[in-house]
């Protein structure tokens, strides 16, 4: 993994490169503003450990858009959390809930821990402490926040529950991602790993190529890869191989992602899964598969990496796996490669819908959620579809960011440049 790459970067060059397809040009001034957030939110958190000693954690949060509704996007925690890091994953965000065409605007956030070194206790003090500096800037008509990397329903509920005091209300609203008896859907768990499955179904659709039939390798075997990793074997693929940090494994003849999953949950990793081989990481990603999905984190794959990738089709499940230069390489290869920003965007989407749910006070069932989101996503790559094929668009990414770049300048104009 080449993690020199900057994030806050290669989102910018993903603007410019799309930007120089429009058929009209932006204005520069209008280009700086889709390239850069409105404001960051930088804050120290002074937190109470088990031992009876303090300890401060930095956190960020990126409110990165707002033109087309309010900001959106998850919190993660990780040792490797940047600003910069944050600033691309608030922007990434803009440009997704653009594309999915769902009324939102961009932010994220995150903390640099290690949650693995702290207890239920401590993380619990260290939310609830981030929830009391987020409060005065989120809210369900202003930023609504949701979980990522090493964050979820737990966290949710207890960021809800701080700012629900703080502010003496009942607003569900505030976070998505929610355990179900605190207002969370039917189907978001699933939601991004779905998005990835349908992702994957429509693109070999359009390339004339069976899913059923495809081979497939995930790396990440979190949340969205695990879950990408048993709805497409459900489909009929076969997983020739996953990983996580720990490392790969491999069988020719299919994983069963279940067994896998059930494997990591008792063990904490999918290394020494019983009749598999082990590989490293490089391996998976350079296997020769149809599908490639990597689901672990950005910049899984530079420029160097993407000349010895043998997969017919990348899908991305995580947010900004290859490298500008990796996609460069792809591109020149004819990898086809259907971007983050549409592939895992049912992650954003079915929190959309749990937001409609907690403003309605009304609860759908699990197949109403699936079936409107499957209409999102098939909805979405037929317009980058279109995009693509009357533009003449050199790849699905660019096509991406055409038509979010498009939704977001056009919300931007009709709204007027006040005050
Ligand atoms: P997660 O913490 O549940 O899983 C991450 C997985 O990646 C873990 O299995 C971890 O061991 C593995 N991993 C970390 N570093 C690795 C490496 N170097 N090589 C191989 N595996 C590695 O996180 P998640 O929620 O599944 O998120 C994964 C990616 O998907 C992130 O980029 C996240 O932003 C993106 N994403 C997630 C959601 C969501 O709803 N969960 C939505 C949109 C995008």
């Amino acid at each position: 993994m080449s993690s020199d790459e900057n994030p806050f970067e290669n989102l910018q060059e993903q603007i410019d490169d799309a930007a120089s397809y429009l058929p009209s040009s932006v204005n520069e001034d209008v280009l700086t503003r889709l390239k850069n957030p409105e404001r960051v939110l930088e804050a120290n958190l002074t937190v109470d450990m088990d031992d009876g000693g303090l300890e401060t954690f930095t956190a960020y949060r990126s409110q990165f858009n707002g033109d087309r509704g309010p900001y959106k996007g998850g919190i993660r925690y990780h040792p490797g959390v940047t600003r910069d890091e944050v600033k691309a994953l608030s922007g990434w965000m803009v440009y997704k809930c653009a594309v999915v065409d769902i009324p939102y605007g961009g932010g994220k956030g995150g903390i640099v821990v290690d949650p693995s070194e702290y207890s239920a206790d401590e993380l619990e003090r260290l939310t609830r402490s981030f929830a009391k500096e987020l409060r005065p800037i989120i809210g369900e008509d202003q930023d609504i926040p949701a979980p990522d990397v090493n964050t979820g329903q737990r966290e949710m509920n207890w960021i809800k529950n701080t700012y629900e005091t703080l502010e003496n209300t009942t607003e569900p609203g505030v976070i998505t991602g929610k355990s179900i008896a605190n207002g969370g859907s039917e189907g978001r768990v699933e939601a991004t790993g779905r998005s990835v499955m349908l992702a994957a179904r429509e693109v070999f659709d359009y390339l004339g190529k069976d899913i059923e039939d495809a081979t497939v390798a995930v790396q990440g075997y979190g949340n969205a890869g695990s879950i990408a990793a048993r709805l497409l074997a459900d489909l009929g693929a076969t997983v020739v191989a996953v990983s996580d940090s720990s490392g790969g494994i491999h069988d020719a003849d299919g994983l069963d992602p279940r067994a896998v999953k059930e494997f990591k949950n008792e063990t904490g990793t999918v290394s020494d899964y019983e009749g598999a081989d082990a590989i490293t990481n490089e391996d998976l990603l350079t296997l020769d598969v149809d599908l490639l999905v990597p689901a672990a984190l950005e910049n899984a794959i530079d420029g160097d990496l993407a000349r010895d990738v043998r997969a017919d089709a990348i899908v991305e499940a995580a947010n900004g796996p290859l490298t500008p230069d990796a996609d460069d390489v792809l591109q020149e290869r004819d990898v086809t490669v259907v971007p983050d920003i549409l592939a895992n965007a049912g992650g954003v989407t079915v929190s959309y819908f749990e937001w409609v749910q907690n403003r309605q006070r009304f609860h759908w069932g699990e197949e109403r959620v699936n079936d409107e989101l499957e209409t999102v996503i098939v909805d979405a790559f037929d317009d980058l579809v279109d995009a693509k094929e009357s533009l003449d668009l050199p790849s699905f990414r660019v096509a991406a960011y055409v038509v979010g770049i498009r939704r977001v300048v056009d919300a931007y104009t009709g709204n007027g440049n006040w005050p």
